[in-house]
This record gives C-alpha cells, sequence and structure tokens, in this order.
C-alpha cells in the first residue's frame, strides 16, 4: 500500500509503498477514505513534545483523523462488519482495566495506545484499528467531513462539555483554525453565544459565517478591552499555541469563568494567584475525549449543520501541507485522500 512514512524524527515524510498491515484478533482493517492532517502531525514528526517524543514509534506512519470502511475483520470481531463506515481517532486504545478507565476517565488510560503517534495513523491506503474503539460513523457525513472531527471537532466538544457553560452563556474562542472554527459551530448548536480571536481577518470572517456573534483581531486590537465592551465571557477555549492568547484570555473572564487549555503552547504562560483567587477563576485543561463524547459529538452533528471546511488533498502533498499549516495559512481542515 501507499503511505507516507516517517523514517527519523525532524525528517520529511516520505511517500512509500510498504505492506499493508493485517487485523490482528479483535481489530479490524479499514481502507482509508480520508485522514484529517491536524497540527499535532506537524509537532510529533517535529519532535516538539517532550512528553510524546520518546514514545513516538519510528519509522511511524502519522495521521489520527482517519475515516473509511472495514474491508477485513480479525479473529474474534463481532463489533463491526465488512463494509461498515469508521473513523480511528487520536486514542487508539484504552486498557478498560487501570484506575482511571474504571472511572470513565479513559483519555487519561495509563496503558493507552496512540493512534499515528505509538501505533500506524491514517496517512496510508489501509490501517488497522481495534474494533472496540473504531466509532462507527454518521450517515450524513462523507469521510472528508467526518475525519477532522475524531481530533479536531472531539477535542473542542469536550472542552466545552468540561466548561460546564449554559445555553445564552457567552464563549470566546481563541485561534479560529481546524479546532476554533468547529468550537464556534459546535457552541451555536448548544445556543451559546460566540466571540471569536484571531490575528487573521479570513479566519475571523469564517468565525462570523459560521455564527460568532463578535470578532476580535488580536494583532490590531487589545482583546481583553473589547471583549469587555460587549461582556465578559463565562469561559474562554484557547486553541491557539500562543502564550500570550491564554494570558489574554485570562483578562477575558468573568468572575467564575472557566479557562479552557487545549492549545498545546510550548512555552509556559503567567497567571496570577490573586487574580484566580479574587475571581474564583477555573482553569480546565481537556485532552481528546473519549468513546462516550465522540458518539454524543456524533449525535449533535446529526442534528445540527456542523461541518468541517474541508479541502481535499491527495497523501502526495503531505509536505506542502505540513508547511501551509506551520504558516498559519490553513482555512478549515486539510484532509488527505489515497
Ligand atoms: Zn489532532
Ligand atoms: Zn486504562
Amino acid at each position: 500500500m501507499k503511505a507516507a512514512i516517517l523514517r527519523a524524527i525532524g525528517k520529511p515524510l516520505a511517500i512509500e509503498e510498504v505492506p499493508a498491515p493485517s487485523p490482528q484478533a479483535g481489530e479490524v482493517l479499514i481502507r482509508v477514505e480520508a485522514c484529517g492532517v491536524c497540527h499535532s502531525d506537524v509537532h510529533l514528526a517535529d519532535g516538539d513534545w517532550d512528553l510524546l517524543k520518546p514514545i513516538t514509534k519510528l519509522p511511524l506512519i502519522l495521521g489520527h483523523e482517519a475515516a473509511g470502511r472495514v474491508t477485513a475483520l480479525g479473529e474474534g470481531v463481532s463489533e463491526l462488519h465488512l463494509g461498515d463506515r469508521v473513523g480511528v481517532p487520536w486514542i487508539h486504545w484504552t486498557c478498560g482495566e487501570c484506575e482511571f478507565c474504571r472511572e470513565g476517565r479513559e483519555t487519561l488510560c495509563s496503558n493507552q495506545k496512540i493512534t499515528g503517534c505509538t501505533v500506524d495513523g491514517g496517512f496510508a491506503e489501509f490501517l488497522t484499528a481495534p474494533a472496540t474503539h473504531a466509532a462507527r460513523l454518521p450517515a450524513i457525513l462523507s469521510a472528508a467531513e467526518a475525519a477532522p472531527l475524531l481530533c479536531a471537532g472531539l477535542t473542542v466538544y469536550k472542552a466545552i462539555k468540561a466548561s460546564g457553560i449554559r445555553p445564552g452563556e457567552r464563549l470566546a474562542v481563541f485561534g479560529i483554525g481546524g479546532l476554533g472554527h468547529l468550537a464556534v459551530q459546535i457552541a451555536r448548536a448548544l445556543d451559546i453565544r460566540v466571540c471569536g480571536v484571531d490575528v487573521a481577518d479570513d479566519k475571523l470572517e469564517l468565525a462570523k459565517s459560521l455564527g460568532a456573534e463578535w470578532t476580535v483581531n488580536a494583532a490590531l486590537e487589545t482583546v481583553h478591552k473589547k471583549v469587555r465592551s460587549f461582556g465578559r465571557v463565562h469561559a474562554a477555549l484557547v486553541t491557539s499555541a500562543s502564550p500570550a492568547a491564554y494570558e489574554a484570555a485570562l483578562r477575558c473572564l468573568r468572575g467564575g469563568g472557566t479557562l479552557l487549555v487545549v492549545g498545546m503552547a510550548n512555552q509556559p504562560f503567567k497567571v496570577s494567584a490573586v487574580s484566580l483567587i479574587s475571581a474564583e477563576t477555573r482553569i480546565v485543561a481537556s485532552a481528546v475525549g473519549t468513546r462516550e463524547d465522540l458518539r454524543e459529538l456524533f449525535a449533535l452533528v446529526e442534528r445540527f449543520p456542523i461541518r468541517c471546511r474541508v479541502e481535499e488533498r491527495p497523501l502526495e502533498e503531505v509536505g506542502r501541507v505540513f508547511e501551509e499549516l506551520k504558516s498559519g495559512a490553513v482555512l478549515g481542515r486539510i484532509v488527505l485522500t489515497s
């Protein structure tokens, strides 16, 4: 099969012919129809994260937003059938036995396998996944539309849920990229009022077209002053990896507000204990989501017109797509097809 292979950290991906994987007991083989390119793929390939670098498999097939069809079943698979449309998210497998799994917090599983990091992912014609963890896709979505929900959509859905924000309340979304533009739509579906914050006018226009009531250009305006002019927010979701975005987000919160930590900023951001205490601010960090969160998101997508803005590209263009992501030029999500 054709696959984009990372042979060494920091090296460009190479398109190669490699043997297709065969499903082991409990696994399914999936013909990949679309796989979203997440900024995390770029960070993994560049070795930017100290936490994941030591556990990154090499050589590796990246890609953790894989959508396709089941084409073969490993021994003992009863959950899925040939031809089923499924997606493979970041969390590839969880043990079901550790203390976190038993508490229903499988995103914290101590033994988890990660798609496109500790095991091969979807930048290829085929991949395998445990039948227990491959997610059935909603019939109304194409593979290209479904793929970005497996990481980008799930991550922001779970973060918004974790904030406890309610209908009619205000949410600021910092960074209107792949995650942020889905966050705007998910929040609107939940009847939450949205302010989009970015440094690019085309991204702010996109946020507006998706239902953001207010927008702030952080390159031109003092974010907290502008946000306060229409009302401090109940929660601020930071999908940007910039420490400055986190610091600005904290200043936009109303008393008792929640800072949602999602963007993987490599540098620390400053927090004042006095400000946190006097405003009783909550800081909630959130990583992807559980299988249950994904089912909830798909149910929401079936009821509301939440659609990722996608651009399809052939697998061979993965290197160029990485460059575009690094330069911040991608509007919505690019998905690779093979
Ligand atoms: Zn991702
Ligand atoms: Zn576990």
